[in-house]
């Protein structure tokens, strides 16, 4: 198939894109690189040794969209175009609202259009809120803390709804768990701008001495060991997930889990990652992150039962594979 990906560019856009053309796909991307380098492009197109067609486009900007669905012929659409830190859509949340939602109906409307009928979208587990673990995808949806998992939910309503009122349509809303990790090649993985946010990247950024330690947020939860607990996935079992969701998508709204189904708590990350790679990662403990909750792991057996896909890549793989990662970047930065 002839797969439009919006956000191609970015962290698991880029790496979904080498498993697409890995499973015999086309790939068109779409991405306004505002959280990501055209360099990931050539490195997508280096791994999978194939072309790739990449417009520098914003997803919200209908006339573009609509020139893209008339000049190819589009037969399915992967979304995962959006802004996704949560501490900053509190801060801007006309932005996150904005970017996230706008892009999801144009990309619909276009769709409704030009008669495409496949989409696939980027949902996050955070719709959960602070529901019981394991998170099962026929939980009743939680308010979640911040306008990021709003614009989740809110497109998850909104792509359900034209699914209902137009019967030809086929959507899977795929919540992902903790993606972390990278491509095993070490060329494309996650950078984020600035310090991280989150747990993986500011780990390998402690390994590498560029940060001075870990800061756990908090000790006291009800948990193996007091620390927050997350479903880690490796960025190429999510990738390969996609595929499966695409390639038995069928009419209506499918909606799946893409985690492990295994709880890992902070600290068991530290150490995991301290003995894949052999290297010491010094953390302190410091108070709770407001809006964190104390588990968020799913039940998986869904995507299993239907797409007859699961994780297979361990958590000493995804340690060993954003360490490789880092290192590369280190080795970059170090030649410049
Ligand atoms: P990312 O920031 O690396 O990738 C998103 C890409 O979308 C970037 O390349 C960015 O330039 C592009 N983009 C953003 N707004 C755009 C617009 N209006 N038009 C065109 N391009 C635009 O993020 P990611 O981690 O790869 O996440 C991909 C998707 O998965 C996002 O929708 C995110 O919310 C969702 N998600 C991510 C996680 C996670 O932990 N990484 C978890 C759950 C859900
Ligand atoms: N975490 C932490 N220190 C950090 C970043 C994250 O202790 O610098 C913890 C966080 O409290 C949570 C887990 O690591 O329990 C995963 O956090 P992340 O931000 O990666 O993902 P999310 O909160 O979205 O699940």
């Amino acid at each position: 198939m002839n797969i439009l990906v919006t956000g191609g560019a970015g962290y698991i856009g880029s790496h979904t894109c080498v498993a697409l053309l890995e499973a015999g796909h086309s790939v068109i991307i779409a991405d306004n690189l505002c959280n990501s380098k055209a360099e990931n492009v050539k490195k997508i197109i280096k791994i999978a040794g194939q072309e790739i067609t990449f417009y520098e486009i914003d997803v919200t900007d209908s006339q573009a969209i609509e020139a893209l669905f008339k000049n190819y012929k589009i037969d399915g659409v992967i979304h995962f175009a959006g802004l996704k830190a949560v501490g900053e859509s509190v801060e801007k949340p006309l932005s996150y609202y904005y970017n996230n939602i706008v892009s999801t109906m144009v990309l619909a409307k276009a769709c409704e259009k030009y008669n495409v009928n496949k989409l696939v979208f980027s949902s996050s587990a955070t719709v959960y809120g602070d529901n019981t673990v394991p998170f099962v995808e026929t939980m009743n949806l939680l308010p979640t803390t911040n306008p990021y998992g709003e614009t989740k939910a809110m497109s998850e309503r909104i792509l359900t709804d034209i699914a209902k009122a137009n019967p030809a349509f086929s959507v899977s809303l795929l919540r992902y768990f903790n993606p972390v990790g990278a491509h095993e090649s070490g060329l494309l993985g996650e950078a984020p701008n600035g310090v991280p946010n989150n747990l993986m990247p500011f780990v390998t950024q402690v390994a590498k001495g560029k940060l001075d330690k870990l800061r756990v947020f908090g000790n006291d939860y009800p948990t193996v060991d007091g620390t927050g607990v997350r479903d880690y996935i490796h960025v190429m079992d999510l990738a390969e997930g996609h595929v499966a969701a695409l390639n038995n998508l069928t009419k209506g709204v499918h909606i799946y889990n893409l985690g492990t189904g295994q709880g890992t708590s902070v600290l068991e990350l530290v150490h995991a990652f301290e003995e894949a790679n052999d290297i010491e990662v010094p953390y302190e403990f410091i108070e709770r992150r407001p809006g964190d909750i104390a588990s968020c792991y799913a039940d998986a057996s869904k995507a299993e039962r239907e797409l007859g896909w699961t994780a297979k890549r361990d958590i000493v793989a995804m340690c060993r594979d954003a360490w490789r990662f880092e290192k590369k970047l280190k080795d970059l930065v170090e030649t410049d």
